[in-house]
């Protein structure tokens, strides 16, 4: 996908707009399976809550790849987008049980992080298999708001617990067919992670009817040149070594899982928005573009940095600018960037904007989601309209008011 390409979108399909790379979501995925093709068995389920629009999780399904889903209602965006409910795993976080029970009956996988939960279904749905997600209290990740592996984390069952959660398993006569770990974005270290893994198969060691070991996700990706990103050949020639030795001790082929959001679709990710404004202040220049945080939130939310660059000058003399969205409060996308030299009507383009970035979006200040399109063998598709305004007044019910301000309700 070429900066050309990228600007020709912009002036078919508009501005804001998100534009999806097929190829590059297709060459990591590709990726990950390479790394672990000394494993028998191995399973990539993509985490919907990264991108989950259902064109993508499409491809995805294309690709062989399953779902990892927090929600009742991704659970039912992949089975619209034709997933089986056996490719699919449920791991949510403080939802209610009835939501559990909902996506049991849906027929996915189960993963449980918490002990009151697990006694409550296992006494229930003894014949239901289960797989429970551990916290192995490995601190991994740069940002606190995206290490999940801590010992102050709501996520898991801690292994510290090990005792009682089996005495649950015994009590109820519930089959464990899965135990997981998700230990947090942006994993740098994969001797932490390897770690981690020692955790779990020692954990897995106590259950007899395992069918797979789920390792989560968090694999850092490159943000900007040098950035130092997760070395997956490695990780793969090491885990997959002490994988196939911890089956051959298990006496049981297991299939390794893992669910990668970020690793699949940051990259293969690109915002466009233009130039509304070149605003020279005292102390710098200001780039206002039309969008802000409402749309791409990782900026103002985690302190990410996408790479941005102006495609409608790329070879212009870069200067320094802040670039800042259109929203009515501090609305920052980057401080003191170097950019080639911008002009108002310029298109600008925001790297690794394929993962939480559209999913995070919001209608805030009442602007309109952008659009999606994904480029696919050299030609740009519309996967998802620019909303309008109905898509603003849709859900909501209008009372009128009488002279008297007394409220007149037409229902
Ligand atoms: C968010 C999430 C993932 C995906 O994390 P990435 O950093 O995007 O790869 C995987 N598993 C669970 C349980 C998650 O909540």
């Amino acid at each position: 996908m070429q900066t050309k390409d990228l600007l020709q979108l912009s002036e078919e399909f508009g501005s804001p707009l998100y534009v999806y790379d097929a190829a590059k979501i297709q060459s990591q995925y590709t990726r990950l399976t390479n790394a672990f093709s000394k494993v028998g068995s191995l399973r990539i389920n993509y985490a919907v809550k990264a991108l989950s629009n259902i064109s993508i999780l499409k491809l995805l399904k294309e690709l062989g790849s399953g779902l990892d889903t927090v929600s009742i209602q991704e659970v039912q965006l992949g089975l619209y987008a034709g997933f089986e409910p056996e490719k699919i795993i449920y791991t949510p976080n403080g939802v209610s049980f009835e939501e559990i029970e909902a996506a049991a009956h849906l027929g996915v996988q189960i993963n449980i992080d918490n002990l009151s939960v697990l006694e409550h279904f296992g006494a229930k749905y003894p014949s239901i298999p289960v797989c429970i997600r551990i916290n192995p209290h490995v601190m991994a990740g740069g940002n606190a708001n995206i290490s999940v592996g801590h010992i102050d984390s709501k996520f898991g069952i801690s292994v510290h617990q090990m005792p009682h959660l089996l005495r649950i398993v015994e009590n109820t006569g519930m089959n464990i067919n899965g135990i997981h770990m998700h230990t947090g974005s942006d994993i740098l270290d994969i001797e932490v992670f390897l770690y981690a893994a020692e955790i779990l198969f020692d954990t897995a060691k106590h259950f007899s009817n395992l069918e797979f070991l789920d390792f989560g996700s968090g694999f850092k990706v490159p943000y900007k040149k040098d950035d130092i990103e997760t070395n997956i050949e490695e990780l793969g020639k090491k885990l997959s070594k002490r994988f196939n030795a911890f089956c051959n001790e298990y006496g049981r082929e297991l299939t390794l899982a893992f669910e990668p959001g970020k690793f699949l679709v940051s990259e293969a990710g690109f915002f466009l928005a233009k130039v509304n404004v070149v605003k020279q202040t005292t102390s710098t220049v200001f780039a206002g573009v039309d969008s802000g945080f409402n749309h791409l939130i990782r900026p103002m939310f985690y302190g990410s940095q996408h790479h941005i660059e102006n495609i409608s000058n790329p070879k212009g003399k870069e200067r320094f600018y802040s670039v800042v969205g259109y929203i009515c409060e501090t609305d920052t996308f980057a401080n003191n960037r170097r950019i080639a030299e911008i002009k108002e009507g310029d298109i600008l383009c925001f790297r690794n904007a394929g993962a939480y970035c559209f999913s995070m979006s919001s209608n805030y200040n009442s602007r309109f989601k952008p659009a999606e399109v994904l480029w696919y063998e050299g030609k740009g598709h519309l996967i998802r309209e620019r909303e309008n305004f109905d898509d603003l007044i849709r859900n909501q019910v209008i009372v009128e008011f009488d002279k008297s301000y007394e409220l007149v309700s037409k229902n």
